[in-house]
């Protein structure tokens, strides 16, 4: 796979061992092809529909479970016209699954046997349930605090749970040493693979909307995977001239952590590492310093969108009033629906508003 450093600028041929540029930034897919509807392979309802637009032809029979291919239900809120878009219904229960599904086929594909991932659940539950599908060995660097439905996830599906005392990022510091000792580090912030998996998210809705895009994408926002697979993948659409213009990317945060709403806010080009105030009840966006922080301060800009905070209040309503509609997402997702009256203001009430809904409810239920 050829890669570009999202920092530098310097392009190469992806190897595993390499995580990262030597100049700290994060490699991204090189994606020189137009998009083409009819490279779409319609006998796969799955991400491997668009294994020719993600440039992946040699993997010619993926091991799939089924990741992508999610539904999109309209569901009003309030008096917006809202649809959600279920990614809570993946193969282990969250949108990280149409990233590691392409980053599993692609590093077994590659000869690699083991791999480290560090995670606050559902990454590491994701990966764990991949890697038992594709015959990897996986170890997984988890806060001793994350769900506990989430870390009997990772261990059911047979990988080594490694449970890291202290905040989420201890789990990171404990990863990144398995990694300076020789490990293969497939990590959803920092793989490639990853991230084109992602992008599947945006011609599914591409898709399903009858070739448009909507006018408005609220999405929860930790290490910002789906969000910059959304906006690579959309950008894709308009440069082959498939739709007029991106859809508005609302990333939303936790007041309490909001690393990407205060660079935003701030006219950064960067973010800066903060110190949460406290546990949010969206503990899979506890990240005090998304790796990707740039390219998703772009996201927001080129897109019309921004970075939203959300009360852990409004998120706990949010997430009752998604349940009273039938939608069971973790409280993570439902930050997402929380930031709606936001986006109402910003972007009109009668703009086409799409809420990606994450991570399964049964995940981390909250007590009623
Ligand atoms: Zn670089």
């Amino acid at each position: 796979m050829q890669i570009i450093c999202d920092r530098c600028h310097q392009t190469g041929e992806f190897d595993p061992y390499i995580f990262r540029c030597a100049c700290g930034g994060a490699w991204e897919p090189v994606e020189s092809l137009l998009f083409d509807p009819a490279s779409i392979d319609p006998a796969y309802s799955s991400v491997w529909r668009y294994r020719d637009p993600m440039g992946l032809a040699e993997i010619r029979e993926p091991l799939s479970l089924g990741a992508g291919w999610t539904p999109l239900v309209d569901v009003p809120w309030g008096d917006m016209h809202t649809s959600f878009k279920l990614e809570y219904m993946a193969p282990s229960g969250s949108f990280k699954d149409r990233g590691t599904e392409v980053e599993a086929n692609f590093l077994a594909a590659m000869g690699i046997r083991d791999v480290v991932e560090d995670s606050s659940g559902n990454a590491g539950a994701s990966l764990a349930a991949y890697a038992a599908r594709t015959g990897l060995h996986a170890a997984i660097y988890a806060p001793d605090s994350a769900s506990p439905a989430k870390l009997a996830q990772i261990e059911v599906y047979g990988a080594e749970l490694r449970r890291i005392p202290g905040p989420r990022s201890e789990a990171t510091r404990a990863v990144l040493q398995a990694v300076e000792a020789g490990a293969v580090y497939a990590s959803h912030a920092y793989n490639p693979a990853y991230l084109l998996g992602q992008q599947t998210f945006a011609w599914e809705l591409w898709e399903q909307l009858g070739g448009d895009a909507p006018d408005v994408l609220v999405i929860p926002v930790g290490q910002g995977g789906l969000l910059l697979g959304a906006w690579l993948g959309f950008r894709r659409l308009l440069q082959a001239g498939l739709i007029a213009r991106l859809p508005r990317l609302y990333a939303a945060q936790p007041e309490i952590l909001a690393p990407i709403v205060h660079a935003f806010n701030a006219g950064a080009e960067e973010i800066e590492e903060i110190t949460p105030t406290g546990k949010s009840l969206a503990e899979g966006l506890a990240i005090v310093k998304p790796v990707r922080g740039r390219r998703i301060l772009q996201a927001l800009h080129e897109s019309g969108g921004a970075g939203l905070t959300v009360s852990e209040a409004q998120i706990g309503a949010a997430y009752y009033q998604l349940a009273e509609n039938g939608l069971f997402a973790e409280p993570s997702s439902a930050a997402a629906a929380a930031a709606l009256p936001q986006v109402r203001q910003l972007a009109g009430k009668n703009a086409k508003i799409i809420v990606a809904l994450t991570g399964s409810g049964l995940k981390s239920p909250l007590e009623n």
